[in-house]
């Protein structure tokens, strides 16, 4: 895709995200790697929903402004740690969806082995630590999960997801947020039914297929079940 088309596709995911309350007033910022070294991401002080292509600016990977007449995202270093980190990545989202945010604000980790489609595009998404935003250290905070997950749940924050497109990046947090609504939904009918170990191998099997990458639960035989008091079987 060449940068043209990027710089468009990057102002229709903004709209998608104000249309979606994912980040209100100038919250949240979106960028994508063009070359090895440069990304073009979303300035600062800007509503999401109302941004022109010509408002966006590139910086390389050290954070560097490039070009652009408006000031680059104080929060850039959030983005240059995943592209640092995980050369898959192609583009970076990241905002404030209010029922992925809850689970940050009142720092419960988000249950797996619940729902196929969490499982097979998501898999299980970690919480980062709580950090200034746009500090140093609020970039290191999701280190630790670069390279293992699609997402991250930023703690008293908002969340932060990563993907092969600008789209693919954006899906992943549309996912989580739904995923999130409906857990704070069935939370309130009750219990919370979980699928069983099978039923979730089974589910992960199918990621490859679906252009998702390993799960590390699966490769590195980790603990199927995140969070295991949220929703219970046998097996939990
Ligand atoms: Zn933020």
């Amino acid at each position: 895709m060449d940068e043209a088309a990027t710089r468009e596709e990057i102002c229709d995911i903004g709209r998608r995200i104000y249309a979606r309350q994912f980040a209100a007033g100038n919250d949240g910022n979106i960028s994508c790697r063009l070359t090895d070294n440069v990304v073009l991401c979303t300035p600062t002080l800007i509503c999401k929903g109302f941004m022109q292509p010509d408002d966006l600016c590139t910086v390389d990977l050290d954070g560097n402004q490039l070009s652009g007449t408006r000031r680059c995202t104080s929060e850039i270093k959030l983005h240059l740690e995943v592209y640092r980190g995980d050369p898959t990545a192609t583009a970076v989202v990241h905002c404030h969806p209010p029922h992925a945010t809850a689970f940050g604000l009142a720092r419960v980790e988000i249950p797996t082995g619940i729902l196929p489609e969490v499982e097979v595009f998501l898999g299980a998404v970690p919480q980062a630590d709580y950090a200034t935003p746009g500090s140093a250290q609020f970039a290191e905070t999701i280190r630790p999960f670069v390279g293992r997950a699609s997402a991250v749940v930023l703690s008293n924050h908002g969340t932060v997801s990563w993907g092969p497109s600008v789209e693919r990046a954006y899906w992943n947090t549309e996912v989580l947020d739904a995923y999130c609504r409906m857990l704070l939904l069935s939370r309130q009918l009750g219990h919370i039914e979980r699928l069983n170990a099978e039923q979730v191998r089974e589910l992960l099997g199918l990621r490859e297929s679906f252009g998702s990458p390993p799960d590390p639960r699966l490769t590195r035989d980790g603990p199927l079940y995140v969070n295991p008091e949220f929703g219970r079987n046998d097996e939990t």
